[in-house]
């Protein structure tokens, strides 16, 4: 029985108390993105295996391990949705929308889900804000998807967030400094964790990422893809550099910040909290993947983006104590006694609703007392009450709940709509 009133392990309930903070993040967010351009889309929670094995890539942690892979009732393998980027590349190809214009920008809010250890900041199951630009390979597209991460956090009022950046280059470059790895890290292999060991010969970058301390450690010394680049790529990062710099964006090189796929290229970046010593667990990041819409069987097309996960960045403005603004409480409250008077005050509601008022009466026709202590507990501006002689009147009494004013008003609905127009204008 316990099972049936327990969420799923690694999952969140999000109640009415905090669900309006999601909802300002969220239209933030895609406020903000669509002075950019950015069009949202929305993807199914699942797919087929097959595109996160070739698009996640099938060396990745989120793949070995983390993936909610199941067969459904026909025995397709499916998998929800553990990121949102592969996803958005398959929408685009599927519909063709390369055809149209150039670049494509989209953008989307999407549930992820992985397989991991629950703890603060990490669940089975959240949410991903992204945005992607698909062919073009400029390096203007990249500062302008750091611009736009970098305003988002603005935006939201973070502070204490550093911009590191880097270069990870293309698999030209590539080339020589995997060997150079490969050479430093056999030489320090005796230190490495056993995963990393494995990695010596088929993705020595991805030891950079480990998160094993005696890992991270020997990766400090480790050569620095950035003095590997080839022209092309070098070029590409000064230009990056050059676009930030003119806009005063400020950021860090990082040349430890490294992705272990092929087909990541070029730029490179991450938000991360100065605030908080578990760096890993922060904010966002993003950057270019030149060879992923080739990896899912497209033409090649040149891309970039970012990423942030919104419950990190919700505990992040919790832990700055930064203010989102509260929905707004009850215009007013019709309390109503009896039953011609009920038929009034859901008439007169649908009324005001109809002007955008937010409206509440009623619904349990229970006595005077109670109802305006209803309007008290949900924090109405006003309240009035409808009653026989008031019906008989045409008249009734509006009450302003914090000054204690009251207004004798009409119960004409033109004539009160008209007045209590005015009055809440005045007040608010
Ligand atoms: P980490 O190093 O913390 O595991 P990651 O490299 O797996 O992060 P990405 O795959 O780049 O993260 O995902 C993008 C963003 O999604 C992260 O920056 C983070 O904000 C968020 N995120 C990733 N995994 C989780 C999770 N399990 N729970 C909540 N948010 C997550
Ligand atoms: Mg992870």
């Amino acid at each position: 029985m316990e099972l049936l009133t327990k969420a799923v392990r690694g999952t969140q309930d999000i109640l009415p108390k905090d669900s309006y903070k999601r909802r300002f993040v969220a239209e933030l967010m895609l406020n903000e993105a669509s002075l950019y351009g950015f069009k949202e889309i929305r993807t199914p929670v699942f797919e087929h295996t097959e595109l996160f094995d070739r698009g996640v890539g099938d060396g990745t942690d989120i793949v070995q391990k983390e993936m909610y892979t199941f067969k459904d009732r026909g025995g397709r393998s499916l998998t929800l949705k553990p990121e949102g980027t592969v996803s958005a590349a398959r929408l685009m190809l599927e519909h063709g929308l390369f055809n149209d214009v150039l670049p494509i920008k989209l953008m989307y809010i999407t549930p992820c889900y992985r397989y991991e250890k629950p703890q603060s900041g990490r669940y089975r199951e959240f949410y991903q804000f992204g945005v992607e630009m698909f062919g073009s390979g400029a390096p203007v597209a990249d500062a302008e998807i750091i611009c736009l991460a970098k305003t988002l956090f603005d935006r939201l009022g973070i502070s204490n967030l550093t911009l590191e950046i880097n270069s990870i280059g293309c698999p030209i470059c590539r080339k020589n400094y995997q060997a150079a790895l490969k050479k430093y890290f056999y030489e320090n292999k005796d230190n490495l964790c056993t995963t990393c060991i494995d990695r010596l010969e088929r993705n020595p970058m991805r030891i950079i990422d480990c998160k094993n301390l005696g890992c991270k450690k020997i990766s400090q010394n480790a050569p620095n893809i950035i003095d590997f680049l080839c022209d092309d790529c070098s070029e590409h990062f000064d230009e990056v550099q050059r676009y930030l710099d003119r806009s005063k964006i400020e950021y860090r090189i990082n040349p430890k910040i490294v992705r272990g796929l092929d087909y990541y290229t070029k730029t490179v970046f991450e938000f991360v909290s100065q605030a908080d010593s578990q760096r890993s667990l922060v904010c966002g990041g993003g950057g270019r993947y030149d060879g992923l819409i080739e990896e899912i069987g497209g033409p090649f097309m040149p891309a970039v983006g970012f990423g942030v996960g919104l419950e990190r960045l919700l505990l992040l403005m919790e832990s700055q104590k930064i203010d989102i603004p509260k929905p707004k409480s009850c215009d007013v409250f019709i309390a109503a006694i009896g039953e011609e008077a009920n038929l009034k005050s859901f008439e007169l509601a649908k009324t005001l609703r109809e002007k955008s008022f937010y409206v509440e009466l009623d619904v349990e026709q229970r006595g005077l007392k109670a109802q305006l202590k209803y309007a008290n507990k949900i924090n109405a501006q006003f309240c009035l009450v409808i009653g026989d002689s008031e019906l008989e009147k045409g008249m009734a009494e509006l009450k302003d709940m914090n000054s204690g004013e009251k207004f004798e008003v009409s119960l004409e609905h033109e004539r009160f709509v008209e007045i209590f127009s005015r009055l809440f204008g005045a007040k608010n």
